[in-house]
């Protein structure tokens, strides 16, 4: 019997106004989601996921049960910015451990990873990264283009490859995760990653320190290392643990299966008329796989131009492809003169992204680029923090720790 103790805290952070981080944990299932988008929509985005995967995988708390949760929860995150135009463009991450029981009846846990929001295995006072970031870096990293050094303090190491809610399909990875009785599994969004050193987590995360104590002190060194993004953290121990006999370790895309062909009636026909028909079904196929192969070429990236002095987002190519013209999706609130002349000559020749949250991404770059190339650095004066903010009011997060 796998059985686990727990605790978690979340934290505004010391520059954001709100908090977009949501989390959930209990007997079975622990969970962090880190939200994105304007007008409040990141905390819509990680709110719903994790309302939706709570509830759906707790129907059937089983591998297959926990993907299906997934899967509704970024159809709910779709749905939700359709029927709300404040909220478009809206996304979240989700991390989770959920202890999963497989057809022998054995309870173990399984990790489910989209975005960069993290999972460490603790054991010992050594610290283990066990999910992968879902960043345009990290991959690099993983594609050898890059050393993890670079990847640390690239631009684009924030720029998330896989996000729920921002697409039909989305790319989850599954791990079952093998524990031992007394291990630590922290979950974190990237506010505390990106604040602390691994050695801080180790230390203020690792036994003998109670879990309680633990949570409180991790969102407080993030805060003092700066607070510069919502910080949420998730510790659990292990009581008893046991590992599955078929575990999983695979990424699975929520791409629709393809759909059967119709059955056809089989009818008493000539030969010749078999045969025309035959070529005629040939000739058809090639061509709707041509216009397929086309569609699909045109419109498979996106890119940034300037419409009407501000950013916009455009999903095509920029001289269109046969009759696929590209087509605007999204307007930003960048001012086009609010670029550094350099990328002002970049965005007038167009940016080709690969997805629209990494064109989302880079045009928050550019324009935070641009104010940062207009600070002029002055004497440093020190403000005291202000007292901590744990969010209490969040539609799954009516608590700031819990503890089984
Ligand atoms: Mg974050």
């Amino acid at each position: 019997m796998t059985r686990w103790r727990y605790a978690a805290a979340t934290d505004t952070g010391l520059v954001r106004d709100a908090n977009e981080d949501a989390w959930s944990v209990d007997r079975t299932l622990a969970i962090v989601a880190d939200g994105m988008g304007g007008h409040a929509a990141g905390e819509v985005a990680s709110s719903l996921a994790v309302e939706v995967i709570t509830r759906e995988f707790h129907e059937d708390e089983t591998v297959d049960g926990l993907y299906a949760a997934v899967e509704a929860a970024n159809q709910s995150v779709l749905a939700d910015a359709v029927a709300n135009p404040d909220h478009f463009g809206m996304g979240t991450t989700v991390i989770a451990i959920a202890l999963t029981e497989d057809a022998a009846g054995i309870v173990s846990p399984t990790l489910v990873n989209v975005g960069d929001s993290r999972v460490y295995q603790l054991r010992d006072g050594a610290l283990r990264q066990l999910s992968d970031d879902h960043s345009v870096a990290e991959e690099w990293v993983r594609m050898g283009r890059l050393t993890p050094e670079e990847a640390a303090v690239h631009p684009r190491r924030h720029q998330l490859t896989r996000v729920l809610g921002m697409d039909e399909t989305v790319e989850i990875d599954m791990v079952s995760v093998v524990a031992q009785p007394g291990d630590r599994l922290l979950l974190c969004s990237d506010g505390l990653s990106n604040e602390l050193t691994p050695e801080q987590l180790v230390q203020l995360a690792s036994p003998p320190m109670p879990l309680e104590d633990a949570v409180d002190k991790l969102v407080a060194a993030a805060r003092e290392a700066g607070g510069h993004d919502n910080i949420t953290v998730v510790l659990v121990e292990f009581d008893d643990v046991v590992s599955t006999m078929t575990p999983v370790k695979k990424t699975i895309s929520t791409a629709p299966a393809a759909v059967a062909p119709p059955r056809t009636t089989r009818r008493r026909s000539s030969w010749l008329t078999w045969r025309v028909a035959l070529a005629s079904l040939v000739l058809v196929g090639v061509a709707a796989g041509f216009v397929a192969i086309m569609h699909w070429y045109a419109y498979s990236t996106y890119y940034l131009a300037d419409d009407s002095g501000y950013i916009a987002v455009y999903q095509g190519q920029p001289n269109g492809v046969l009759w696929f013209a590209s087509r605007k999706v999204l307007d930003t609130s960048y001012p086009s003169a609010h670029l550094r002349p350099a990328d002002q000559r970049l965005l007038a020749a167009t940016i080709s992204e690969p997805s629209l949250t990494s064109a989302l991404n880079y045009a928050a770059y550019l324009n935070r680029a641009w104010h940062l190339s207009r600070t002029i650095p002055t004497t440093t004066t020190t403000t005291t923090p202000a007292s901590s903010t744990t969010t209490t009011t969040r539609p799954v997060t009516t608590t700031t720790k819990a503890k089984g």
